[in-house]
């Protein structure tokens, strides 16, 4: 078998095992690099086993709550943790096997190892440094091992790891990241989470439903900081209700270690401080890419505050050399990996009519206990921009179908340009709300006005209907409130 490709990939997370299938099936000769595990830390480690674990406590949740729908539930509901994790780490094993089965499919060569840059052209695949999960069954055909290889166009598509905090450093004991988060052997009694973004209130969820005593602790204003401050708000709310203890403009200071406990020093903005005691700690403070050790300096690839420098089309300052995914920036969501990939090989297969990834329409959700998902601009952020704006809200309170299925604590809020009527953001939290962000995407993809919306036909009885009563009470017209 040659080593020499088109194109050699990386990475296989949701950016690396996106651009091999494209670029295969644009008739290029593909290989991807990976030294761990097929599908990444979104598969693996990151999206999947953790909707795999919420899924879980929603399940718990609707169980505990039986009798709000008319029923009686003979004996307890109790988590099983280890058949719990059981489920969620079959469910990534499945996926990572599944991209396997599409490397296969696509003709796309598996080489096992860790790549390094040489030059521009060349990578030099050594032993990896990781324990190598394969996927389960035959060995592809398709695998190969250590070695030099060339391409006409390299993807650096490496992601990224957990952020660390200097002093605060996880021990995978006592303070996790989110690979020990992602498989306790038992219950922590109480659970102390330094970081509100999307994973560490995700955490705080989950384990709150498995009835854990969880605190959170977020130097910010806001819990999830990046989502509209008055949907923060409606969420922080409910994560109260369900006995989250939420600490805003507060940061961990100190962490002092026990035999079978943390205790943390909280320091807060009004200058007082407090220590909390916890069983186990989750560090959730972002993540950082996978930049090191992969010959960037040695090929002359730019970077800047730890991440690759690109172009809307994913183009690196070195010609042949391309990054996607979390390794060349945010918002570090799997969507958007897969999507630069698309952007990045179509453009290196000359496709006429490539659109440079637009980052102000990338929807994020939060699959949390309200879930909340937002595209394009916040209120404060649309005011910042010197937009005017109007504004709509629609209260899940008022949704037919929200409150037949027990889910009426929830609300959807639009920002539209005051002048030409465009939508500029859409904001959610409540059930279902990260199913329902999409149609929100695609009329802001269709440059979509009011009208457009206010024209389309909603279906009843769902909980989207509450998206078309928001974007009417932005102009006054809201029908059922
Ligand atoms: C707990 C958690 C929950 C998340 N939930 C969501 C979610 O719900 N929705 C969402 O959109 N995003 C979510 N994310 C983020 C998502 O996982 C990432 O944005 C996504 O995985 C990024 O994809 P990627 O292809 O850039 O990199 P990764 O998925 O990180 O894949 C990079 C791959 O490169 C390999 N690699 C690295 N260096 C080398 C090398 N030198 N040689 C060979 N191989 C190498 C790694 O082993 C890895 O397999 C979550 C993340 C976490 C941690």
């Amino acid at each position: 078998m040659s080593n020499a490709y088109d194109v050699i990939v990386i990475g296989s997370g949701p950016g690396g095992y996106i651009a091999a299938i494209r670029a295969s099936q644009l008739g290029m000769k593909v290989a991807v690099v990976e030294r761990e595990h097929l599908a990444g830390i979104c598969s693996n480690w990151g999206c999947i086993p953790t909707k795999a674990l919420l899924r879980t406590a929603d399940v718990l949740h609707t169980a505990t709550h039986a009798k709000d729908y008319g029923l009686t539930l003979e004996g307890s509901i109790k988590p099983d943790v280890k058949a719990i994790v059981a489920r969620s780490r079959g469910i990534a094993a499945r996926m990572n096997n599944g991209v396997g089965f599409l490397f296969k499919k696509n003709k796309v060569d598996i080489i096992w190892g860790e790549a390094k840059l040489t030059k521009p052209g060349e990578i030099v695949v050594g032993k990896s440094t990781k324990p190598v999960v394969q996927p389960q069954g035959p060995v592809p055909k398709n695998t190969l091992g250590e070695g030099t290889y060339t391409a006409k166009h390299i993807i650096v598509a490496t992601g990224a790891r957990p952020r660390a905090l200097p002093g605060i450093e996880p021990d995978g004991k006592l303070i996790w990241t989110y690979f020990e988060a992602m498989k306790p052997e038992e219950l922590p009694k109480s659970l102390l989470v330094m970081g509100s973004g999307a994973i560490g209130i995700e955490f705080a969820s989950f384990y709150r439903t498995m009835g854990v005593d969880v605190t959170v602790v977020e130097i910010m204003s806001q819990v999830m900081p990046v989502e509209d401050a008055e949907i923060s708000a409606f969420a922080k709310k409910q994560f109260e209700k369900q006995g989250i203890k939420i600490h805003l403009e507060a940061k961990v200071a100190k962490v002092e270690k026990g035999a079978n406990s943390i205790t943390a020093t909280i320091e807060k903005k009004d200058g007082t401080s407090e220590k909390i005691t916890a069983d186990r700690m989750i560090s959730a403070v972002g993540v950082q890419a996978n930049i090191e050790n992969i010959g960037l300096e040695a090929a002359g690839v730019k970077t800047e505050r730890g991440f690759i420098v690109i172009d809307g089309y994913g183009k690196t300052n070195v010609p042949g050399i391309y990054a996607i995914g979390d390794v060349a920036g945010g918002p570090l969501l799997a969507h958007k990996a897969e999507h630069e990939a698309v952007v990045c090989v179509e453009k290196i297969a000359g496709l006429p009519n490539v659109h440079a990834t637009d980052k102000g329409k990338i929807p994020g959700c939060t699959y949390c206990n309200p879930q909340v998902a937002s595209v394009g601009l916040t209120e404060a952020k649309a005011k910042e921009q010197g937009r005017d704006i109007r504004v709509g809200r629609f209260s899940f309170a008022a949704n037919g179908k929200a409150v037949a299925l027990g889910e009426d604590q929830g609300m959807v809020k639009t920002i539209f340009d005051k002048k030409t009527g465009e939508l500029l953001g859409a904001h959610m939290v409540g059930a279902e709300v990260t199913e329902l962000i999409q149609g929100f995407v695609v009329a802001m993809n269709l440059e979509t006005t009011e009208e457009d919306l206010m024209h389309t036909i909603f279906p009843h009885p769902t909980i989207s209907e509450s998206m078309k009563e928001s974007v009417l009470d932005a102009y006054g017209r809201v029908l059922n409130a």
